[in-house]
């Protein structure tokens, strides 16, 4: 095998590691979450700290109900227990009676208020919750496919650079040197086949001085690109 043909087999060899890489980029790029679920996410949250919040409202408001009837029978009990006796302490306990039962109706109201709000919250986190389950199942489905490409192309990237090692150990330093400034300066083609006297790489047509040259595995350059040309 000539040195040129080994060249041109470590290109072929390389091409198709760029190719997957640069797949394999897109794959890794394309599992990032759609914003539709992402959106979908972000309601369901909110539904549930809202929920959470008119639920603890809701509780507070009960607790405080509870704690002011407990109130006002101390203050009832000690107002109909006849131990009172003085005018101005009785008055005054009427009075916080009064005071406590008006604040136990408008504690009431706020917490059947609560209550409405608690099943609105409610309404709007079980529809956020399936939303969010519809959309992750859709997702579940679409990167299945893409975790399935993406260890496929990682388990083909592995095999393809240990062929590209074990080639390119076969080739002496200086053209692998010269080969890979070419790739740099060629947009990683250095060299490309010579299809009858055609340069594969620009569609140049090659002089039949220069394909004679190249069939006898000469290192020839297309006059057009630059590459090195190889014969198919
Ligand atoms: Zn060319």
């Amino acid at each position: 095998m000539t040195q040129v043909h080994q060249l041109f087999q470590l290109q072929k060899l390389d091409t198709e590691i760029d190719d997957k890489k640069k797949r394999l980029g897109d794959v890794l790029r394309a599992q990032k979450e759609p914003p539709a679920l992402v959106a979908a996410r972000q309601r369901a949250e909110t539904a549930a700290a809202e929920l959470q919040k008119w639920q603890a409202q809701h509780q507070n408001l009960t607790l405080e109900v509870g704690s002011v009837t407990t109130k006002a029978k101390n203050s009832e009990s000690r107002l109909y227990s006849g131990k009172v006796t003085n005018t101005k302490e009785l008055a005054d306990l009427q009075q916080e009676i009064d005071s406590l039962g008006r604040r136990k109706a408008v504690l009431e109201d706020e917490v059947l208020e609560a209550l409405v709000m608690v099943e609105d919250a409610q309404t709007e986190k079980t529809a956020a919750d399936e939303a969010l389950a519809t959309a992750a199942a859709q997702w579940e489905k679409t990167s299945a496919h893409l975790k399935t490409e993406q260890n496929e192309l990682a388990l083909n990237l592995h095999k393809l650079m240990q062929t590209r090692q074990n080639k390119a150990a076969a080739i002496d330093a200086a053209s692998l040197e010269e080969y890979d400034q070419l790739r740099k300066q060629k947009h990683g083609l250095a060299v490309v086949g010579l299809q009858v006297n055609m340069c594969l790489g620009c569609r140049t047509t090659v002089s039949a001085n220069k394909v004679k040259e190249v069939d006898e595995g000469l290192k020839v350059y297309c006059g057009g690109c630059g590459r090195l040309l190889a014969a198919l």
